[in-house]
C-alpha cells in the first residue's frame, strides 16, 4: 500500500510539472516550473522538479532551451518541433516565444561555409515591463502632463 501511495504521488508530481510546461506557452526555468506546479501538488521541491525534468527530456516530451549565459529553460517538445525563436525580457528575465523568422540566413555565411541551423534571440522589454515602465516614467515626471491637465 505504501508503495502505491508513493507511486501515485510521484505520478501526480510529474503530471503537474509537465502540465506547467505545456500550459505556459513560453520556456520556463526550473524555478518557474516549481512555482507553477506547486499550485497543483503540495510539498514539491526543486530536486524533484529537476529529477522529473530529466526524465521528461529523456522521454522527449520536454525540450531544453539554452540561451547564452542562462540557466536551462524548458519548453514542450510539440513547441520545440516547430521552428521558432525567443525573446528575453531584460527587465523581468522571462523568455517568450517568437513565431516569426527572418528565413534564409545561409547567405550570411562566409564563402564555402555550409549553414545547418540557426538560433535567434531578441532582447528587450516584454509588454508587461514596458507598460510598467511607461507608468513609472509618467509618475516620475508629472510635469509632462501639465499642458493637458491645465489646458
Ligand atoms: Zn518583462
Ligand atoms: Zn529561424
Amino acid at each position: 500500500m505504501v508503495y502505491s501511495v508513493v507511486m501515485e504521488r510521484t505520478t501526480r508530481q510529474k503530471t503537474a510539472i509537465q502540465a506547467a510546461i505545456e500550459s505556459a506557452r513560453r520556456p520556463l526555468s526550473a524555478q518557474e516550473i516549481l512555482e507553477e506546479a506547486s499550485l497543483q501538488v503540495t510539498q514539491l521541491g526543486i530536486a524533484t522538479v529537476y529529477r522529473n525534468l530529466k526524465s521528461l527530456v529523456l522521454e522527449e516530451k520536454v525540450h531544453v532551451v539554452t540561451l547564452p549565459g542562462e540557466n536551462p529553460r524548458y519548453e514542450s517538445n510539440t513547441v520545440a518541433n516547430h521552428h521558432h525563436h525567443h525573446f528575453q525580457c531584460t527587465s523581468c528575465q522571462r523568455v517568450f516565444d517568437v513565431h516569426d523568422c527572418p528565413g534564409d540566413l545561409k547567405r550570411m555565411a562566409p564563402q564555402g561555409f555550409v549553414v545547418e541551423r540557426h538560433e535567434l534571440t531578441l532582447y528587450g522589454r516584454c509588454a508587461d515591463c514596458n507598460a510598467a515602465g511607461e507608468v513609472a516614467a509618467a509618475a516620475a515626471s508629472p510635469s509632462s502632463h501639465s499642458c493637458a491637465d491645465h489646458g
